[in-house]
């Protein structure tokens, strides 16, 4: 068994991620960033910081637009349109939650889908399950850069990913299936899941349950990705998988923390300096 570091990997990636910014820049082009928060909610504050850490590091231009959480939706919206026609922004994250007088429908609808870095625009939904992905979600495009990296071949792989979500699970169906691998969806309405996650090369975990999957969902020999970010009852960082249990009978397992978590941003990074790298071409 092999525990995937994706903290590794995203450290790798970020120093040859700063090497292709200077290349960029040196070409006129400085990749753009811009989060906006709207309120105080405090996960929220420390996800946008990370990022902005994180994109200032890779040598981005890099910002982030706090507003107060009683902002009306007219105002963010008018903000949106005003970064999508400042040519310094590759990519425009909205954090959320958004309050809830605020439709996170409408507001994810009028960011530019070619600045969406988030990837959840419905164009690039669209573009993604038809085959063209532009700005896609960042954490299963994480996912496969580490089963890449991991030498893992999905051509003719049973693929189970557990979780329904349009950010996790959805997308990171149609990824495995575009890299040939034949995939099921489950989710909380499946009839007997231990026994379909079994018959699984590969099974993804992104449901939001501590520990829910034990030993009897895992196939001998399968790969198992857990996405899952739970607290236990002592406060701890905990993933969707009984890791103790299920390493064993994994071929390559991910961690939580230091599998999944680590690469979500680094991806966000990715596409922005592609974005921006797209703007040379145009
Ligand atoms: P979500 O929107 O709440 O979706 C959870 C999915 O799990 C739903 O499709 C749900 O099914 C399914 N589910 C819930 N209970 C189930 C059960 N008992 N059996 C089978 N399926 C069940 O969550 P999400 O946004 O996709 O996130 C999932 C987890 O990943 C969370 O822990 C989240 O914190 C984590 N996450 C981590 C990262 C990262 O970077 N590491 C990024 C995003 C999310 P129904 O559709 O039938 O309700």
């Amino acid at each position: 068994m092999t525990i995937i570091d994706g903290k590794a990997l995203a450290d790798k990636m970020a120093i040859a991620l700063k090497a292709k910014v200077n290349q960029l820049k040196s070409a006129g082009v400085t990749p753009g960033l811009v989060v906006i928060l709207v309120g105080e909610n405090p996960a929220s504050q420390v996800y946008v910081r990370n990022k902005e850490r994180r994109a200032t590091s890779a040598g981005f231009n890099s910002e982030v637009i706090r507003l107060a959480v009683d902002t009306s939706q007219a105002d963010l919206l008018a903000l949106i349109e005003q970064l999508n026609q400042d040519a310094k922004w590759h990519g425009i994250l909205v954090q959320l939650p958004l309050p809830a007088h605020i439709s996170e429908e409408k507001i994810l609808l009028a960011i530019d889908p070619d600045k969406d870095v988030d990837g959840f625009h419905p164009t690039n939904m669209g573009r993604l399950w038809s085959g063209n992905p532009v700005m896609i979600p960042s954490t299963p495009a994480g996912i496969m850069v580490m089963l890449a990296e991991y030498g893992v071949d999905l051509v003719g792989k049973t693929a189970l990913v557990i979780g329904r979500s349009n950010i996790v699970g959805k997308p990171m169906a149609q990824m495995l299936l575009d890299q040939h691998a034949t995939v099921t969806i489950a989710h909380s309405r499946t009839k007997d899941l231990p026994a379909l996650a079994k018959q699984a090369d590969v099974l993804i975990v992104a449901i939001g349950r501590g520990n829910f999957v034990t030993a009897d969902f895992v196939k001998p020999g399968a790969v198992v990705v857990d996405v899952g970010m739970n607290r236990d009852e002592s406060g701890k960082l905990i993933g969707d998988v009984k890791f103790d249990e299920v390493a064993p009978i994994a071929s390559l397992i991910t961690p939580v923390p230091g599998g999944v978590g680590p690469m979500t941003i680094t991806m966000l990074m990715e596409q922005t300096y592609e974005a921006a790298k797209r703007t040379l071409a145009d």
